[in-house]
């Protein structure tokens, strides 16, 4: 299907993205009256949202003593003291009225016996400051992000979003000033080109864990939002971070939450020995996860995998009994059956660590405004979600606390938005050929010679899975940087191969690697310049944590490649701040 002309439309607030995050801002807004449209290149409870499997972290107390301030504390230590304490802060107090907001939005939680919401243990949650751990993460058996994104889609369909579904975001309209005035997206099926011009605009586009070759996410987590932040002269920020989750199907990389572990299920190498034990001597098998995926690599490196290759460990969780397993981890069961040939009644699950989370994004304050290096806001522009870094995960996320950052920041930006759009209620002029360059690159896919997308996108996912993994190599990071530059270069020669195609689905596959490759590059260029270890980035040349040289977050210009720094904010609002130190689990 061909490109068409240009339409024109005008809202308050365009939101890119129909996941947990763009539909909990979108509802906000709608609530308050305002005209707000949701782009979606997907229908939207087919977002990434809907995957998430193990839960959403608050601290409710339902199953033992808890209190927000401790889970501030988890999340600081798991961060690896790299999250701005602040935002944290913000998220943790807030999480208890976001999960009570969502069982009034009729989310249905599981239940306890005493009727009260239920909660599991995960990863680096504790009671106490690091005492022992405590069950925080509520779910909806193993399909708590169907359950949210189901329950937040209704309520906007009730509250009137307007849907532009199968819309593809293409860039930002940003003018001279440097003002953010909404965006060009290409409707899929009829390949007419719209201009969304809008006083707010949210970019809620996910992940991008499709830079790699093994990896949890879904084909359509391609980094869109990042392309077009970087595209449009803003930084990405703390791009070196990735979290490998630790299990992951073997070969598939489907993900077996870590909803299992918390269950009661661990680990085991091919001695039969609960290895963790010897990693993480208190916490086991729920220290938090880059820990365990450095865990997992050694014994393997070390020939203690297994399998034919011997290239996993066993997830064994037949203890816990065929019962328990089909009322709290039915969907596990299925997709061990499915894509690992075992059932987990009977036999473990063969896994391995598995691209999963982006920790960094585009950077964000806590009202979701995305800001640039001296904290200056960008005017109109905003970010949410796996996309936005605010940044609460700082070095590495913990379980069950993404689906709390959609939903808590998701309302702060839905209420700035709002706010905004009252105390300036006009647009502003779009600038002169807002849409030049961005049709220059859609157009030139139509070029006759050119580079095959797949072959360009295979090249990109192996330089990142060879250089860029769960432990990291001075002389294979510096040769990466050269590789992916490389491929970076033959990204303006792509095209379309089979121009006869009745779909535009070749042609947004070419596009999403224009945003792959932005945030591929970022990504090697800042982990090949942090010289320290520090959660999910672990350097073989520098394995210590180094807090006077890099208590730093860092930015990456797709301009001049340039990385600049700025400190993490150490100061939270209302409590005293947490003194990075040793992390042990
Ligand atoms: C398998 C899996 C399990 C997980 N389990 C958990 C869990 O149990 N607990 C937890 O806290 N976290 C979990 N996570 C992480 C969490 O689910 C995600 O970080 C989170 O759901 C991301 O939400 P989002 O709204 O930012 O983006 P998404 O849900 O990924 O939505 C992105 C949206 O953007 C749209 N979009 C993207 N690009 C464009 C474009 N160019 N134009 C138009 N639209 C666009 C898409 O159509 C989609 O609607 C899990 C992640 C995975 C992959």
């Amino acid at each position: 299907m061909a490109i068409r002309g240009i339409e024109k439309h005008q809202f308050d607030a365009v939101i890119v993205g129909g996941g947990g995050a763009g539909l909990r801002a979108a509802l906000q807004l709608a609530e308050s009256g305002v005209k707000v449209a949701v782009l979606s290149k997907v229908f939207p409870t087919r977002s990434h949202t809907v995957a998430a499997q193990g839960g959403i972290a608050a601290a409710l107390g339902n199953v033992a003593e808890d209190k927000w301030l401790w889970h501030m504390y988890d999340t600081i230590k798991g961060s690896d003291y790299l999250g701005d304490q602040d935002a944290i802060e913000f998220m943790c107090k807030n999480a208890a009225k976001a999960i009570i907001e969502l069982e009034h939005f009729g989310m249905p939680f599981d239940r306890l016996e005493s009727g009260k919401i239920y909660q599991r243990p995960f990863g680096g949650m504790t009671q106490n400051f690091g005492e022992s751990p405590i069950s925080r993460t509520c779910a909806v058996a193993d399909r708590t992000g169907h359950a949210m994104l189901h329950t937040l889609y209704q309520r906007n369909i009730r509250a009137n979003t307007q849907f532009f579904v199968e819309w593809f975001a293409l860039d930002l309209i940003r003018d001279s000033e440097g003002d953010v005035l909404g965006v060009i997206a290409l409707e899929i099926e009829t390949g007419q080109i719209h201009i969304m011009q809008a006083k707010t605009t949210l970019l809620a586009t996910g992940g991008a864990g499709r830079i790699f070759q093994a990896s949890t996410n879904a084909f359509i987590n391609t980094g869109d939002g990042l392309g077009m932040a970087a595209r449009a002269g803003l930084p990405l920020q703390d791009m070196e971070f990735w979290q490998f989750h630790p299990t992951g199907v073997l070969h598939a990389g489907v993900l077996i939450t870590e909803g299992v572990r918390g269950e009661g299920g661990y680990l085991v190498n091919s001695e039969g020995e609960r290895f963790m034990e010897r990693y993480a001597p208190h916490a086991k098998d729920l220290a938090s996860r880059d820990v365990i995926s450095r865990a997992i690599s050694t014994e393997i490196k070390q020939g203690r995998g297994v399998g034919k290759n011997k290239d996993a460990v066993y997830l064994k969780l037949d203890h816990l009994g065929e019962e328990r397993i089909n009322k709290s981890l039915p969907g596990i069961r299925e997709i061990a059956k499915t894509f690992a040939n075992v059932d987990p009644i009977k036999d473990p699950i063969p896994i391995v660590p598995t691209c999963h989370y982006m920790m960094g994004g585009i950077p964000t304050n806590l009202d979701g405004q995305v800001v640039l290096e001296d904290e200056k806001v960008v005017n109109g522009l905003y970010a949410v979600g796996e996309c936005a870094c605010v940044s609460v995960h700082g070095a590495n996320r913990l379980g069950s606390n993404s689906l709390l950052d959609l939903v808590v920041f998701g309302k702060a930006a839905g209420d700035h938005m709002a706010a905004a759009i009252k105390a300036n209620n006009t647009h502003k002029a779009l600038p002169a050929g807002a849409t030049d360059k961005t049709l220059e690159r859609v157009n030139r896919l139509e070029n006759a010679q050119g580079e095959n997308v797949t072959e360009v996108g295979d090249a990109m996912r192996k330089t990142m899975q060879t250089h860029c993994g769960v432990f990291r190599f001075p002389d294979l990071l510096a040769q990466g940087v050269r590789e992916i530059d490389a491929v970076a270069k033959r990204i303006p020669n792509l095209i379309i191969k089979d121009k006869s195609q009745v779909f535009n689905t070749a042609r947004v596959e070419a596009l999403e690697l224009d945003n792959l490759i932005e945030v591929a590059v970022a990504t090697m260029h800042a982990a090949n310049n942090r010289t320290e270890s520090r959660g999910a980035h672990a350097r073989e040349d520098f394995t210590e944590r180094d807090d006077i040289n890099w208590l730093t977050h860092s930015l990456f210009y797709k301009k001049n490649k340039q990385l600049t720094y700025k400190p993490v904010r150490l100061k939270p609002q209302t409590v005293e701040s947490f003194k990075p130190k040793a992390r042990v689990y």
